[in-house]
């Protein structure tokens, strides 16, 4: 017979507030098995967990139910607990009874009796639990870095500098991320190519590092130490061992000034054979197969052709003519490169609002409405006016220039729910930026609520306004329109309670906010971990784990976790460099011993659980003509879709079988 131990929680006032602890804990000595029961102001302080242990040995308890708060935050302290008293630590079960019940429950007796239910429940599940043993995998002590952005450079870099070799993924011809888009950076106003260009050049000439540019994850197996990744090398037609970088190729490319370039927020053109920005890296240009003329004219050799007519020729090829080197491949394929990681590093990075949805602010349609980042490009020398702040439609200097703020942030109706963090800080910027290049100009900023909450935020907000003249205005924009060639713009100012119209507006700035990149969620599927309601990644506390995700050996930093400013992004990378670190430390990690496991003479050889499982962790082997399917523990997450699978019962996760299941069932309905 089981001698099981109950300790309820109060966690302060957070279970005890709602769930009458003391009631549940007298309850609870009346269940079957229980020998001993007790309530605690805090079990996972250290005087909670010494009452434990001295329960455990003065009552010689072989399995322990604790009522507390919700396994994801304390179930690794417990089962420590339980270790250190002699029990196998998976000899514990641990009832929620904070985030599911005292925290979701209204009424008291309610909750109390819930609450009496959930430890039930624990306690019949546990009386079937069996000691298991962690398993021990070799670590591969290599990282894979998603995203060459300022937050997956700073990673790379910093895993790099531990003597680590990462492979750093960018699906973009060259690494930088946004931060190469921007013009300067708040609050500091330095340049920001001048800060990003060297840790660009550090990336591409680290020796630990290899850099695969124009490529994507396309698939993840496997387990933390053992990742088995494959990645597609897009063809880029432009060998990038013998290229040079000379560039000739892109001046003499017909179309080269026919394609909206991506890097300049499509505000100036490039070729069909292009680097995105002069600092790119690596300075191999590629080519685009979606308008390349030689690649879209018909192959002679799979032409057909009819008799007396002549084979018909490719069009162009300049580019392949002009390179003194050799480099353009026209015949290049994409490539599918298998490799294997310990830990794998997401700096996937943001994107921004669609500014189309706001119709009535005249987005898409008047010229002299942009977005922040069109501006960005606009004011920056290597950008598509060398730096001169003009109108779009004349390209005559503005001397109205008014800045939107929260175009999508905070707007459930249109946009998002949230603050994007950045907006305000980078519209005080760029009002710094007009009114260095424009002094004559007046600047207005709309706005919600001034949300500067960083290191010399607020005093640059305040400088933007006392010495550089913008002026703030509290309120939302309703419309802006044009009327006999003039902008004009309606407003309400909500500090004076009066209504705001402006002629002669000549630009308006749409700080439009930071959104998850569309691909965030396909991308979360490949790894096999979650995102949030917006499509950002998930994290295993927002608090305590910051930059881990749901899948043991995954990391993430960056605005890939939420909006953030540079310094964010940097301080996270470098958290996430701590953390593969200290995983990379371990010659040989424990695996978790809750896996499945498969009963071969129960196995009625379906393939069945083959098919549902997410990992490809189960395998048909056959004995002595008997077929049964069989689980690779090191690559098992223990997600227990196999066992739900499985008809005959022969598939069951360790610490989570159904015989284990239907106890604490029948504790409820039972005792
Ligand atoms: Fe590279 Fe040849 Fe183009 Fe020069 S001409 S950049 S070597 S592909
Ligand atoms: Fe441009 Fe012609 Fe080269 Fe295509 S083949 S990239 S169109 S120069
Ligand atoms: Fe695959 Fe089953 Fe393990 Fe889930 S529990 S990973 S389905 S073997
Ligand atoms: Fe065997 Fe069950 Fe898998 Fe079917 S689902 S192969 S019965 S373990």
């Amino acid at each position: 017979m089981a001698r099981v131990g109950v300790f309820i929680c109060h966690c302060g006032a957070n279970i005890a507030g709602k769930v009458d602890v003391e009631a549940v804990s007298e309850a609870a000595i009346n269940i079957p098995g229980v020998v001993y029961s007790s309530h605690q102001k805090y079990s996972c302080s250290e005087a909670g967990q010494k009452v434990i242990i001295d329960a455990i040995k003065e009552n010689r308890l072989d399995r322990v139910v604790i009522g507390s708060c919700s396994p994801k935050m304390h179930e690794n302290t417990f089962r420590k607990t339980v270790q250190q008293a002699g029990l196998n630590s998976y000899m514990l079960e641990i009832a929620n009874l904070r985030e599911h019940v005292s925290w979701v429950t209204a009424d008291k007796d309610e909750a109390t009796k819930k609450a009496m239910d959930l430890v039930k429940a624990a306690v019949g599940k546990v009386s079937f639990a069996k000691p298991l043993t962690p398993g021990q995998v070799p670590v591969e002590k290599r990282a894979l870095v998603i995203g060459g952005g300022i937050a997956g450079i700073q990673a790379a870099l910093d895993i790099a500098d531990m003597g680590y070799e990462v492979v750093m993924v960018e699906r973009e011809p060259s690494i930088g991320g946004r931060m190469a888009q921007l013009d300067k950076t708040f609050p500091t106003l330095d340049c920001s190519a001048c800060i990003l260009s060297p840790r660009m050049v550090d990336v591409a000439q680290h020796p630990n590092i290899r850099l695969l540019t124009y490529s994507e994850v396309e698939n993840v197996n496997g387990y933390v130490g053992n990742f088995n990744v494959i990645i597609r090398k897009k063809a880029r037609f432009v060998d990038e061992r013998i290229c040079t970088g000379c560039l000739e190729c892109m001046g003499k490319c017909p179309l080269k000034k026919k394609i909206p370039n991506e890097f300049e927020n499509g505000r100036a053109p490039r070729g069909a054979i292009y680097v995105p920005f002069a600092q790119a890296v690596p300075k191999v240009p590629v080519i685009d197969k979606e308008y390349c003329r030689y690649l879209l004219s018909p192959d002679p050799d799979k032409v057909e052709v009819k008799e007396g007519e002549k084979k018909p020729k490719r069009k162009c090829g300049v580019c392949a003519k002009v390179c003194t080197q050799g480099a353009v491949d026209f015949n290049q394929q994409d490539e599918l490169i298998s490799e294997k990681f310990g830990a794998i590093v997401l700096a996937t990075g943001f994107n921004l609002f669609d500014h189309s949805k706001y119709g009535e602010y005249g987005a898409g349609k008047i010229p002299d409405v942009i977005t922040a980042l069109d501006f960005e490009r606009i004011v920056n020398s290597s950008g598509p006016t060398e730096g001169k702040i003009v109108r779009p439609s004349n390209g005559e200097k503005p001397k109205r220039v008014v800045f939107i703020q929260c175009v999508g942030s905070r707007d459930e109706a249109k946009g998002v729910p949230y603050c994007s963090r950045i907006c305000c800080m980078y519209t005080a910027k760029q009002a710094i930026l007009v009114r260095e290049k424009l002094p004559d100009a007046e600047i207005y900023v709309f706005y919600m609520d001034i949300r500067a909450a960083g290191k010399g935020y607020e005093e640059f907000v305040l400088r933007a306004q006392r010495e550089y003249g913008a002026n703030y205005v509290r309120g939302r924009v309703s419309r802006i329109y044009e009327s006999n060639g003039h902008m004009v713009l309606k407003a309400a100012d909500t500090l004076v309670g009066m209504p705001v119209e402006m002629d002669d507006v000549d630009l308006v700035v749409l700080a439009t906010g930071s959104i998850a990149r569309e691909d965030s969620v396909e991308l979360a599927n490949t790894i096999g971990i979650t995102t949030d309601n917006h499509g950002f990644i998930s994290e295993v506390h927002p608090k305590l784990r910051p930059v881990e995700v749901p899948r043991e050996g995954v990391f993430a930093c960056g605005a890939c976790l939420s909006p953030r400013d540079i310094p964010d992004a940097v301080a996270t990378a470098g958290a996430v460099a701590a953390k593969v670190g200290v995983l990379f430390s371990n010659d040989i990690l424990m695996s978790d011993p809750m896996v499945a496991e498969i009963d071969p003479l129960k196995c009625a050889a379906c393939g069945a659980c083959v098919s549902v499982c997410p990992y490809s962790a189960i395998t048909m082997e056959e004995f002595r003509g008997k077929k049964f399917a069989k689980v690779n523990e090191a690559m098992c997450q223990g997600c227990g879709t196999c066992s739900a699978a499985c008809r005959p019962g022969a598939a069951q996760l360790k610490g989570q079988t159904d015989e284990q299941i239907l106890r604490s069932i029948e504790a409820v309905l039972q005792w």
